[in-house]
């Protein structure tokens, strides 16, 4: 059953932006506070009180820096005030992952999707959660994230459109809400994970970034000004069928030559005779003609996603992962000349990190999805 011993204490906005501030930027002294919030130090050391009285942030001592005069008070996040749990749903198996309040995750399971259909799936959640407010007594809120598109609608989220569970039109935010009694929030795996890398992992500081995600499927998500780009329909950075080439392979949807028939998993062992992945990664390796074109044409290909996205966004920043990242570590000089060739002459070739990638982050970046939510609304 549901329980309501503890919540997420009830902020207001104001309480929201200085914890953010602390959350992402922290530990901050009241003074560059001031500076980034633009609130006097008045309205601070108010709202500083209010956040040490609900337990999640801790007022201490900055260490004496010389030649800057007296230490200034440092607000601290308190990692232990809450919990937050996220959950990667394939059309397979579910991840879960508690994160504390600084996004650390202290937790994680797996468990095998028994079945697809919606009933089962949320009531699935539901035990896991169950499970995990066992062992973690201030879960505050749940994330779920997915291969698919979603959307929100008359202020609620759903999911349209999961090709990997065959789901259409599924409320899954009200659901799982419903079924754990939890402030949930429902993503796009891709989104989700930029958004994480945003504000706690690989993009933490940068004030725009793309990050691409190459697995089954290839997508990205862009960060501009701070802010996650929505899109009007939900799922912008759909660059799976871009047009890479005029006469290149064929896509599951019968495009030629696009950007997936080049750059997933399945596109890139299916060029090089249905072999595993790391297989065709080490036969490229060694120089073997069928699988080199296959991966080499993969890395032109990201090149030219890479290159599109800064020209259109004109980013700080490029994170590529996935499982599918060996691709994009293959051949350093190949994908900055891609990148390159598919610039403008003006435009500026950002740094490009390759990230290493587990598939737990997936569930880390629900369980961020969810620390945004309390902080969101
Ligand atoms: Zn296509």
């Amino acid at each position: 059953m549901p329980r309501t011993t503890w919540s997420w204490p009830v902020l207001h906005d104001a309480q929201r932006d200085v914890l953010l501030e602390v959350l992402v930027h922290g530990p901050l002294s009241r003074a560059e506070l001031t500076r980034r919030t633009g609130m006097s130090r008045a309205s601070l050391s108010r709202l500083s009180r209010d956040l040490v009285e609900h337990g999640v942030v801790t007022e201490g001592e900055a260490e004496l820096r010389p030649g800057r005069g007296r230490p200034s008070e440092t607000l601290h996040v308190r990692p232990d005030a809450a919990r937050f749990a996220g959950i990667k749903l394939t059309g397979d198996v579910l991840y879960a992952a508690v994160v504390d309040l600084s996004a650390r995750v202290v937790d994680t399971v797996e468990h095998p999707l028994p079945s697809r259909e919606v009933d089962d799936v949320v009531e699935l959640i539901g035990a896991v959660i169950d499970g995990l407010r066992e062992a973690h007594d201030r879960i505050a809120a749940v994330g779920v994230c997915l291969a698919g598109d979603v959307v929100g609608a008359d202020g609620r989220r759903r999911i349209v459109g999961s090709h990997f569970l065959g789901w259409e039109n599924i409320p899954l935010a009200d659901l799982v809400s419903a079924r754990t009694g939890l402030p949930t929030e429902i993503g796009n795996d891709v989104q989700s994970l930029t958004a994480a890398h945003h504000w706690f992992g690989a993009g933490r500081g940068a004030t725009s970034l793309a990050l691409i995600g190459i697995g089954a499927g290839i997508g990205a998500g862009i960060v501009v000004g701070d802010a996650m780009i929505r899109g009007a329909h939900g799922h912008p950075g759909k660059v799976g069928h871009m047009r890479v080439s005029d006469t290149g392979p064929q896509c599951d949807r019968g495009h030629t030559g696009c950007v997936s028939s080049y750059v997933t998993i399945p596109a890139v062992r299916q060029r090089a005779g249905d072999a595993p992945f790391e297989q065709v990664i080490a036969r490229a390796r060694t120089g073997e003609e069928t699988a080199s074109l296959a991966v080499r044409d993969a890395v032109r290909a990201l090149g030219v996603v890479i290159g599109n996205l800064v020209c259109i966004a004109d980013v700080q920043k490029v994170i590529v992962t996935g499982e599918g990242l060996p691709l994009a570590q293959f051949d350093d000089a190949l994908l900055a000349a891609a990148v390159a060739d598919a610039l403008d002459p003006a435009a500026e070739a950002p740094p490009i990190e390759l990230h290493p990638f587990r598939f737990a982050d997936y569930a880390w970046a629900a369980a961020v999805s969810a620390i945004r939510l309390v902080l969101s609304t």
